[in-house]
């Protein structure tokens, strides 16, 4: 594609005299057709805000995106004056805040979503969340390969990997991307497909927001018509021998299901709110990809441990986005995740002493999500998503209730990790990488060593001034 049409760099200088802040705001509504909202401006709470709150952006100037050229218009002012840029559809993932100084991009209003039923294909705008997406695609008998939450954005979740609910069977969300629309850190857009740009579009599939604006993406859509999906619940009581027997039947299932073992905590009712305790459940998440007789025949090993609720059933494709309960209202969230490179007993042992019944632990959830199958394959087109070996991805999540809270939360999760240590690989997914991984080795861990080396070097090559650093950045 061509650089940006437009004004020149030469007609966004300031004029001498003018304060900083009020200057971003009123250029930008001079070149921008989208709207532009400053400090102090109605709405300025709103659209700054993120679903996590413990990303509290509080840029100079917000922009509304509602076109890729107004995304492209933003980006090379913000390069002109060499501010940050933060880029958000959702806030479910920043990992940091947008500092004072910054532009903040956010994207929810580019959420187009054309599907190519004949060709399995959906051109999806940078900021459309994966409830736009099946709400297109259903009608289609076609699914696209979400995780466990209808209201993540797709193109967040898409360059951190994405792993889905439909994983094992078709990898990794950003194995299935035929090609992405780019606003580079130099204000143009560029399609970047296997063929063109190759290397950007390597990096862009695992490496977030660190080299520019996705302002729509083409990804493969799955045939499926119906799932077996839903949860099977595991009192206090039977914890432990569900969790060794989940582990066990994830040996013997086919690459159609996908499933997550949570040791879910609630808070207790007469204790003070959130604190920590040693009553927990094992939740098991489950989506079979196939009909209810191929579902029933895959889950009757995990029925005969006897779970104490059982909401697995068929359920049409146009559910898709509503199968697995997760939060849906804003809130603080601290999360830490890891990787599992397998789990024979005397590991699941270690595993049931740092996280089961016997521990006492923050209210929250612990997840063990079952990977292999294809997510351990690379795909045709390779990408930036790395550490396929691993068996199962850990993610650990719990809610705060204060900044102080969530530093305690915090520590919380090191310690858990540290007791964890040998069983995990120290291998991460860059999509579960939270607010305490953001420092250079954490970020790093996301990525195989030679693919981080590629990766320094091509934001050193297309981003030199490091302008998309308000994420889990890559230095
Ligand atoms: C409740 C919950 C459930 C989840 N379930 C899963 C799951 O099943 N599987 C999984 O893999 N992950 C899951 N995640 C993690 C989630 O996929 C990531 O946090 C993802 O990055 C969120 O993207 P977002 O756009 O919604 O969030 P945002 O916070 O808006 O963005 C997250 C990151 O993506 C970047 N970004 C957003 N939009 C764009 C764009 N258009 N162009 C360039 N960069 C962009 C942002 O700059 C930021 O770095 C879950 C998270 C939560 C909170």
């Amino acid at each position: 594609m061509e650089p940006t049409s437009g004004r020149t760099p030469s007609q966004f200088s300031f004029q001498a005299g003018q304060k900083p802040a009020s200057r971003l705001v009123d250029r930008l509504r001079d070149i921008l057709e989208s709207p532009v909202i400053g400090p102090g401006d109605p709405g300025y709470d709103r659209a700054r805000a993120s679903f996590n709150t413990l990303t509290d952006h509080r840029p100079q100037a917000v922009v509304r995106a509602e076109s890729a050229d107004d995304v492209a218009r933003a980006v090379g002012l913000a390069r002109e004056i060499q501010i940050p840029i933060a880029v958000q559809t959702t806030g479910h993932g920043m990992g940091t805040s947008a500092p004072d100084s910054a532009l903040l991009i956010e994207l929810r209003h580019l959420d187009d979503v054309e599907v190519d039923p004949d060709g399995r294909t959906a051109r999806v705008g940078g900021g459309a969340t994966w409830d736009q997406v099946v709400a297109a695609t259903a009608p289609w008998q076609l699914a696209p390969p979400i995780g466990s939450t209808g209201d993540v954005g797709v193109a967040g979740y898409v360059t951190g990997g994405g792993v889905s609910f439909l994983g094992r069977q078709y990898g990794y969300a950003a194995d299935n991307v035929r090609e992405i629309e780019l606003i580079t850190p130099d204000g143009c857009r560029r399609r970047l497909t296997a063929h063109d740009e190759p290397e950007l579009f390597w990096a862009v599939r695992g490496g977030k927001s660190n080299f520019g604006v996705v302002t729509s993406l083409v990804i493969d859509l799955m045939p499926v018509s119906e799932v077996y999906a839903g949860v099977l619940t595991f009192g206090a009581d039977s914890v432990e021998r569900a969790f060794h027997g989940f582990l066990a039947w994830t040996r013997t299932v086919t690459d159609a299901t996908t499933s997550v073992a949570v040791f879910r905590r609630l808070p207790r009712a007469n204790e003070p709110s959130m604190a920590p305790h040693d009553r927990c459940e094992l939740v098991i998440n489950v989506v079979h990809v196939g009909s209810a007789s191929s579902g029933r025949r895959e889950l009757a090993g995990l029925r005969e441990l006897c779970p104490d609720d059982d909401t697995v059933t068929a359920h049409p494709v146009a559910r898709i986005n509503a199968l697995i309960p997760g939060p849906t209202q804003p809130g603080t969230f601290v999360s830490a995740s890891g990787l599992l490179s397998g789990i024979d007993t005397a590991r699941a042992d270690r595993v049931l002493r740092a996280v089961g019944p016997e521990v006492k632990l923050s209210p929250g959830l612990i997840e063990v999500r079952h990977l292999g199958g294809r997510f351990s394959k690379a795909p045709e087109t390779p990408n930036a998503i790395a550490h396929r070996d691993a068996a199962f991805a850990l993610y650990v999540t719990n809610p705060a209730i204060s900044v102080v809270h969530a530093a305690a939360l915090a520590s919380e999760h090191r310690a858990l990790l540290a007791t964890l240590g040998p069983g995990l690989t120290g291998g991460r997914i860059p999509t579960f990488l939270g607010t305490s991984d953001v420092a250079p080795d954490a970020v790093a861990s996301a990525y195989a060593t030679a693919d981080w080396a590629r990766l320094r070097e091509l934001k050193r090559r297309w981003d030199p001034d490091n302008l998309f650093r308000v994420n889990h950045n890559i230095r």
